[in-house]
């Protein structure tokens, strides 16, 4: 049985959450239980982009400054680090950092902020779809790693928790090659599984205090889901998430399918629970995953999977007038096919894996993902 401790919390208050966690930490004899004195320990962020702590995207502040006092408490060195969405440079990294609040938590708890954006690639033997990473050295670099994600909803993935979190490990645009490569969300969600099976965080930490709904995970809204969530398991934590998010069957969303296939935990009867009791947040807008249009797809002739593609899949649409051509989705298009004309994109469709990076990465909401009315009424 994997283990997930539950804690009802609305604020965010500093010490609210410092006893908060406390409190999660008790069923697994406290952080010096995980943390050892004089490791460098990384808390593994949510920095998807530059938006601030109530824009509801990235960690939350506050609960990542808490963190930082446990592991300090404990005698651990505090690095705080995540490559963003986009090109992973040091400048890119000082703006965002500022505009989350981490910066100041830096300064207030002592710890560093990550700007070393070297890479290393490193084999993976027990892999069966990646046998090795790429990834940054700060990963790897560290004794310890506590991952704190932020609960949002994923238009390619469904909802966005800890093992998503892990993608972070991959450096800047070096995620577009995975993306490629796995170009369905069933493989894409395999080659996840995979990597936080790799780098396997020692403790994990959810901010789901105030998630994201809607069109996640940076153009929905922020909602209110009241909790916070830890577990040595990335993926103990993320079946907790889905129960809370009320998906169900909980492999309705592609990851736990996919960890369901290699033989994971996949069911909520798999976790014993401490704490708080976990129960569903009502109304959650999650989005559709059309799973069943990307399998006839690959199987059907051409012409007539454009015609169930062009009936049945989500697809990127630009709204042109909110657009203001800074060029972050042409940049971070894994496939390579959005152009920019006149300083607006455009897309061909047909290359399109439906990733939605284009989507995540625009801080101007200016891409929606458009489900056909027939894929809502199949899928939903
Ligand atoms: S759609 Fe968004 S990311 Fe793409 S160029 Fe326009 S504003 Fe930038
Ligand atoms: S257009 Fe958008 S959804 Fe399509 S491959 Fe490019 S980034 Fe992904």
């Amino acid at each position: 049985m994997e283990k997930v401790a539950v804690a009802r919390c609305n604020s965010y208050d500093e010490a609210i959450i410092y006893d908060q966690l406390i409190e999660l930490l008790k069923p697994f004899n406290g952080i010096k239980s995980f943390i050892k004195p004089g490791q460098r320990v990384l808390l593994k962020v949510n920095l998807l982009m530059g938006k601030p702590p109530e824009a509801a995207v990235t960690s939350h502040p506050v609960l990542v400054k808490a963190v930082a006092k446990l592991v300090k408490e404990a005698g651990g060195e505090v690095i705080i680090g995540d490559s963003p969405g986009g090109p992973f440079t040091t400048a890119r990294l000082k703006k965002i950092y500022q505009k989350t609040g981490l910066t100041r938590v830096a300064e207030e708890s002592g710890a560093q902020l990550n700007y070393n954006i070297a890479e290393q690639k490193l084999s993976f033997p027990d892999g069966k779809l990646q046998k090795s990473f790429m990834v940054g050295k700060y990963i790897t670099e560290a004794d310890f790693i506590i991952n704190i994600p932020k609960l949002k909803t994923h238009g390619m993935t469904m909802f966005t928790g800890a093992v998503k979190n892990i993608f972070g490990a991959i450096p800047g645009m070096i995620k577009a090659e995975y993306h490629l490569k796995t170009p369905s969300v069933d493989l894409f969600s395999q080659m996840l599984l995979e990597l936080a099976l790799f780098i396997n965080p020692g403790l994990n930490i959810m901010d789901a205090i105030v998630g994201m709904d809607g069109e996640g995970p940076s153009g929905g809204n922020p909602k209110d889901f009241g909790y916070l969530l830890l577990s040595p398991s990335p993926l103990a934590l993320d079946l907790a998430a889905v129960y809370l998010l009320g998906i169900k069957p909980p492999e309705q969303a592609p990851l736990i399918k996919a960890a369901k296939e290699m033989g994971l935990p996949s069911a909520l009867e798999q976790l014993e629970f401490f704490g708080d009791e976990l129960r569903p947040v009502a109304q959650v807008r999650v989005p559709v995953i059309e799973q069943a249009s990307n399998l006839l797809d690959q199987k059907l002739p051409e012409p007539i999977a454009r015609v169930v593609e062009y009936l049945l899949r989500p697809r990127p649409f630009f709204r042109l007038a909110k657009c203001t051509g800074c060029a972050e989705c042409y940049r971070a298009c894994p496939a390579g096919v959005i152009e920019m004309i006149e300083q607006k994109p455009q897309v061909d469709l047909a290359g399109c894996i439906r990733c939605f990076c284009c989507q995540e990465l625009c801080q101007y909401r200016a891409v929606e993902i458009k489900r056909p009315l027939l894929g809502k009424l199949l899928f939903s």
